[in-house]
């Protein structure tokens, strides 16, 4: 098959596929291998201009803090938010949630809701449970459908005016649905209820335009985009960002601090206590340029080929069960296999060099729902290619016969 994109050129980016010949990375929705820009860069920083921000006067610290405040555009044009004081650098999507759990969610009271759905992450699920108990307000959540899409056939059900925030994934880490996020946008604002979106698995894939979807918050992984680990990001409307209290205290966050009280440094800094991770930041920044350079609509566009070709290949495999099979989805697909544990599945991929992902997901209510204790996942990126696909499949018709 051809693709739509140089795949063969883009692969010579990542080192890790020189140093592992074998090596058929299929679990893309976990993390992302980097491309040698981006390790280039950390390494830059560390062996050039390696000093803390937003502190020292002197130029090796002024570069450094130039390069970090540099990223926060770079991700502002990414998302199209249109103020770069939106964006707050965190250590990732789950610390993101945490923030906004605990700094907005202290406003909560008992007769509160917040809304979730039965497809969230853990990392959308925990950070709620804490507050609500902490705040006597009730968690509610939207099912999930056969189809691996939301149930919202009866929203007038779940969103009320108790309503204070709804919670849901952009794009499942388990069935790959991309979720109606306008729509649930307007049923949350009509009720005069906020949104945060998970959108640690779309980003990295899609074109995601804030100013669109007029969500209230944002949260993402660097990792999951090609960036290293450690650096996430919260993007959330100015206004809100001004009203909340901080999360974490410490150096940078404040303006003045007296034996009796603190006041604030103004936002984002409010939200970044501590030296932050500038490496990670900075590397992140180069991410987005490697990104930027491939250009989304390109992604999208190979991403939907490889994974109609998968989804093609995959279900004429004998006793397979695929989750999952709604039209809007990104490049993930998870399945079984009649009578065989995913993690046998795994392994016996794995003696071919063949990673995919076997267990819950970090998703066990979605599991409970599937009624099993864990899938396969296989989710592809950029530099996979068809012959990998196919790879996939012949090791997954070997593991059926040696289990018949
Ligand atoms: N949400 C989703 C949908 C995810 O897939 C993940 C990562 N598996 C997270 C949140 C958590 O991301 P992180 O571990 O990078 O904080």
């Amino acid at each position: 098959m051809q693709s739509s994109l140089n795949v063969e050129k883009i692969r010579v980016d990542f080192p890790i596929f020189k140093n592992n010949p074998e090596l058929i990375f299929l679990d893309n929705a976990s993390t992302t291998q980097k491309p040698q820009s981006v390790i280039d860069t950390l390494s830059h920083y560390y062996e050039n201009y390696n000093s803390n921000i937003h502190r020292g006067i002197y130029t090796i610290a002024e570069k450094a803090t130039a390069a970090y405040e540099e990223t926060r555009d770079k991700i502002a044009a990414f998302i199209s938010a249109d103020d770069r004081r939106s964006i707050v650098f965190t250590r990732g999507t789950t610390e993101s949630i945490n923030l906004v759990a605990n700094s907005w969610g202290q406003s909560l009271k008992p007769n509160d809701e917040v809304l979730i759905t039965e497809m969230e992450h853990h990392s959308n699920i925990i950070p709620w449970q804490l507050i609500s108990e902490k705040t006597g307000a009730s968690l509610k959540y939207i099912p999930i459908c056969e189809d691996g899409s939301l149930d919202l056939s009866n929203p007038d059900q779940y969103f009320t005016n108790k309503t204070k925030i709804v919670c849901v994934i952009h794009q499942s880490n388990v069935f790959g649905t991309i979720n109606p996020i306008a729509d649930i946008v307007t049923l949350a604002h009509d009720v005069g209820a906020l949104v945060l979106v998970d959108g640690a698995q779309s980003i990295p894939h899609h074109s995601v335009n804030i100013s669109q979807l007029d969500c209230d918050f944002f949260a993402f992984s660097g990792h999951k985009m090609m960036g290293p680990t450690g650096v996430g990001v919260l993007y959330a409307r100015t206004e809100l960002l001004e009203e909340m209290n901080p999360f974490l205290g410490g150096g940078e966050m404040i303006r003045e601090v007296s034996m009796e009280k603190s006041t604030w440094n103004d936002i984002p800094w409010k939200f970044e206590a501590g030296t932050p991770n500038i490496a990670q930041v900075i590397g992140l920044g180069s991410a987005i340029d490697y990104l930027n350079g491939i250009g989304m609509k390109s992604i999208v566009e190979y991403e939907k080929e490889l994974l109609s070709y998968g989804q093609k290949k995959l279900q004429n495999i004998p006793g397979i069960t695929i989750y999952g099979t709604t039209k809007e989805k990104g490049a993930v697909i998870s399945f079984n296999m009649d009578n065989i544990h995913p993690h046998d599945v795994a392994h016996i991929l794995d003696t071919s060099g063949i990673a995919i992902r076997a267990g819950h997901h970090c998703a066990q209510p979605i599991m409970k729902h599937l009624n099993v204790s864990a899938t396969n996942r296989a989710s592809f990126y950029i530099y996979n290619t068809y012959a990998e696909i196919d790879s996939l499949i012949d090791g997954l018709t070997k593991t059926v016969d040696l289990f018949t």
